[in-house]
């Protein structure tokens, strides 16, 4: 069956670095819309998993616009932290939505848990989720996601959120370090993405 083609869309996002990090990924030729288009504050996060909450955010933000809308909800799991940060990375930020003091919070977790845990490999993966939902379409998922570790230091200035403590496997610097061209290669939203590029 020949797939309709998406030609326009809102990113279901009120996170800077995520929108710029679709729009990037996303084909030029698509029109896109952005919540402040609508002027549209963000849904609560009720779900109990990334895809849940990605069609939470989707739902939302498409029938209050009344566009197809693809949203995604991804987050940082650390193994030594039984998983956590999780689908509650953003919420580590605050209210503000502060990446340094979430960051602060990882480390304070981690020398909670194990004073000595600079010694080891602390495993860590970026998980991403995405949802396009509209009326006259049949709903979409997929997930994405990137192994790696957490860095000893925070290092790098590129990126959002915690790219500065994410070393993907295979490389020796952070996502932070990365030129954004290289993160977009490797990282999850973007294996999340290759799944959806047929709707566009
Ligand atoms: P949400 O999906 O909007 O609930 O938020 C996801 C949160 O996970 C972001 O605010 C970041 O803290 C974190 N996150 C998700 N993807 C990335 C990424 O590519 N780099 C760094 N942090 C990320």
């Amino acid at each position: 069956m020949k797939i309709k083609k998406i030609t326009e869309v809102l990113i279901g996002s009120n996170n800077k670095g995520k929108v710029r990090e679709i729009k990037a990924l996303l084909p030029k030729k698509v029109k896109i819309f952005t919540t402040r288009s609508f002027n549209l504050s963000s849904p609560k996060e009720t779900g109990k998993t990334f895809l849940q909450n990605s069609l939470i955010k989707a739902r939302y933000f498409s029938k209050k616009s009344k566009k197809i809308c693809i949203a995604d909800d991804s987050g940082l799991e650390i193994d030594l932290l039984d998983k956590a940060p999780g689908i509650y990375s953003a919420r580590w930020g605050g209210k503000k939505n502060n990446f340094n003091l979430a960051i602060k919070k990882v480390y304070r977790k981690l020398n909670q848990k194990n004073k000595f845990w600079k010694k080891k490999k602390i495993k860590a993966r970026f998980i991403c989720a995405i949802t396009i939902y509209g009326k006259n379409f049949k709903t979409f998922q997929s997930t994405g996601k990137v192994e790696g570790k957490i860095s000893n230091f925070k290092k790098g200035k590129n990126g959002f959120g915690y790219d500065p403590i994410f070393i993907p496997n295979g490389k020796k610097i952070t996502f932070g370090q990365m030129k954004p061209s290289l993160k977009f290669k490797i990282d999850h939203r973007s294996k999340a993405f290759k799944k959806i590029r047929k709707f566009f």
